[in-house]
């Protein structure tokens, strides 16, 4: 982290886990747990789209965001199923997850759709968390710098600088999410370094600077200090972990170092 230069982001994702009747109670034990975390980052929850509006109503005043988990490239129309960026701010929230390899994974999400979805969302206010990372074979057969960096600058086409300083990138080897293999901080550290080049490349060194990376695939209580502490890691992306207020209280408090 740096926080003279940018914002650490703590942000969970809930995947299609809990419900709405939940929301109220884990927001009261969270942020009874996390006083005064404004001054050392950002906290996000993203929730299944349905649980959004009590999201929004339990975390009201209390600084925590609210974020969905996927948007749809299209304004408005014939797409049935699908939820546009309006939607997701009409019901208060105010960041959305785009690109989650489980969405590339199963939902047949591509680098092409990833960027319209980004294009889309950076029209809107919602702050958007751009996800990119590796297979295991990718990293076995010793592309994962290559294939990250491709994913960055594809998600990227056409994004202006400014555009680009208030998007967040996640850092998520694929081999490492829910599987309880976590990146050793050092290798998380250099794919957020190389993240941050592949940006500086793009547009500049200060606008590079300014972009909060995050690291996310198995960060829990244990190891979230040590992944933070990395110059480069400027928050995570947790999901297993922010089930629970208290695994996720952990790592937000992680962030104050
Ligand atoms: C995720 O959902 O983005 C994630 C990193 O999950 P987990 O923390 O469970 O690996």
């Amino acid at each position: 982290m740096n926080r003279d230069l940018r914002k650490t982001v703590i942000a969970g994702n809930w995947k299609m886990n809990m419900l709405a009747s939940d929301v109220e109670t884990f927001a009261s034990g969270l942020t009874s747990l996390i006083s005064g975390f404004k001054s050392w980052c950002d906290v996000v929850i993203c929730t299944p789209f349905v649980n959004l509006p009590a999201a929004a109503e339990a975390f009201k005043g209390s600084d925590v965001g609210v974020g969905a988990q996927n948007m749809s490239q299209f304004e408005s129309g014939a797409y049935t199923g699908e939820v546009s960026t309006a939607q997701l701010s009409d019901v208060g929230t105010e960041y959305v997850i785009i690109g989650h390899s489980e969405r590339r994974q199963y939902f047949g999400e591509t680098d092409k759709s990833v960027n319209e979805k980004l294009v889309a969302c950076l029209k809107s206010p919602l702050v958007p968390i751009v996800c990119v990372g590796e297979t295991l074979s990718e990293r076995e057969t010793g592309i994962t710098f290559d294939l990250v960096a491709m994913q960055v600058k594809a998600a990227l086409f056409s994004v202006s600088a400014s555009d680009m300083r208030r998007t967040i990138i996640a850092y998520e080897p694929v081999w490492a999410i829910g599987t309880g293999k976590t990146a050793t901080p050092e290798d998380a550290q250099e794919v957020c370094k190389a993240i941050r080049k592949v940006i500086e490349g793009l547009y500049d060194k200060a606008t590079a600077d300014a972009v909060t990376i995050q690291y996310g695939g198995s960060m829990n209580d244990k190891n979230a200090k040590e992944l933070l502490a990395q110059p480069d890691i400027d928050g995570g992306l947790i999901g297993g972990a922010s089930l629970k207020p208290d695994s996720f209280a952990v790592i937000v408090n992680a962030a104050n170092q």
